[in-house]
């Protein structure tokens, strides 16, 4: 049956990591939390996922709406040999306290700060020292991404210095009430923005600058990438790397992925659940190499990124596998991950 795996808040991130624990051999979902009694709720009750509530009051609330509920929050983490904590920012940092005394281990996600986990993680970058820890923490969606294509720049030698522009979505689909509607805002408007600090959380001897605007769109970031390398690359080498590194998949512009709503719509028309992209999508056309320069560009879907990473984290930290490739490519196996968009 595989290790008891807990996802304590069932929101945007909770839901896809709850999904991709169930498509898992070596490790099972034995409850999510809700706080509020809606259609995800209901969702989570259909396909037989055990629903546990903050607390007794709460169980009365979801009753009401014929919602069934297994048991408290507390009961959960109690069940759980680890637990996956995708409550909004600054949630996780308080429910540490309840992980601790039970013994738990657990897994926190980007909007906690680094200091409340033992590593701040990247799969393809720094698998091993999650190796059994207790807290682990998985990157924010820029972060993931940027980390992913650092270390398979490495891959073909050392970099003296990355600038980074991060085209940020304004919100989630479902983010009714955030913004900008209209307006491009810089955020922060000094630089670097958090990214860069963040990256260094997991590649700490790196020289990053990164710049943030937010724009009106809920269809994924967008990076454009800049980085000096200390040797001479080829663009072929580049490409031949980018191929050849898990997690990031190459499209062609002139083949129709003209922007991001064209990549979103090319994950529905794969028919990937909820068009979930897991894959840092880079466009081949805008990869550039000048002797030791290189930029490109890509897009980064903000709801489903560090869903595999999540799942790396949890074999991770129970040492279900040592060896970051073999688990990576069996989180990959089981979620369809592409490595040619073209087949
Ligand atoms: P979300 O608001 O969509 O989901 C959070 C869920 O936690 C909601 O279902 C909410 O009801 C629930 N919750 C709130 N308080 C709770 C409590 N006290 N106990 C149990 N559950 C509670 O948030 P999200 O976007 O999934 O973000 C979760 C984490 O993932 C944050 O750290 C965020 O920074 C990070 N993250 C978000 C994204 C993204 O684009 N949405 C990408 C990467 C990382």
């Amino acid at each position: 049956m595989g290790v008891r795996v807990a996802v304590n808040g069932y929101g945007t991130i909770g839901k896809r990591v709850a999904y991709a624990i169930s498509k898992q051999n070596d490790m099972q979902l034995i409850g999510v939390s809700k706080t509020k009694p809606d259609y995800n709720a209901i969702l989570a009750n259909r396909q037989g996922i055990p629903l546990y509530v903050p607390s007794e009051d709460h169980i009365k609330k979801f009753e009401e709406f014929g919602i069934k509920v297994a048991g408290i929050i507390e009961e959960m983490i109690k069940e759980a040999d680890v637990i996956v904590d995708a409550t909004p920012k600054g949630v996780g940092a308080k429910y540490k306290v309840m992980y601790e005394k039970f013994g738990k281990k657990a897994i926190f996600q980007g909007g906690e700060k680094a200091e409340i986990a033992e590593v701040s993680f990247s799969a393809l970058c720094n698998y091993r020292e999650a190796l059994g820890k207790k807290y682990v923490r998985v990157v924010s969606c820029n972060t993931t991404a940027l980390c992913r294509i650092i270390c398979a720049l490495r891959r073909i030698g050392n970099l003296k210095k990355i600038r980074a522009t991060i085209v940020r979505r304004g919100a989630d689909p479902h983010e009714y009430k955030k913004g900008p509607i209209e307006s491009l805002v810089p955020d922060p408007v000094s630089l670097p923005s958090h990214h860069a600090l963040d990256v260094k959380t997991v590649i700490p001897d790196v020289d990053i600058v990164t710049a943030a605007v937010v724009v009106p769109t809920t269809r994924m970031h967008l990076h454009i990438v800049n980085v000096e390398m200390t040797n001479k690359v080829s663009r072929e080498e580049l490409i031949s790397i980018l191929n050849d590194t898990p997690r990031i998949l190459l499209v062609r512009w002139n083949y129709g992925f003209w922007s991001t709503g064209n990549i979103v719509e090319w994950a529905r028309d794969i028919l990937r659940p909820r068009y979930d992209i897991y894959e840092v999508i880079v466009w081949e056309e805008s990869i550039t190499v000048d002797n030791r320069e290189v930029w490109l560009m890509y897009g980064v879907h903000q709801e489903a990124i560090v869903v595999p990473e999540n799942v790396d984290a949890i074999r991770a930290i129970m040492k279900l596998e040592d060896d970051p490739i073999k688990s990576i490519q069996k989180t990959d196996a089981s979620l369809g991950i592409l490595k040619r968009w073209s087949i």
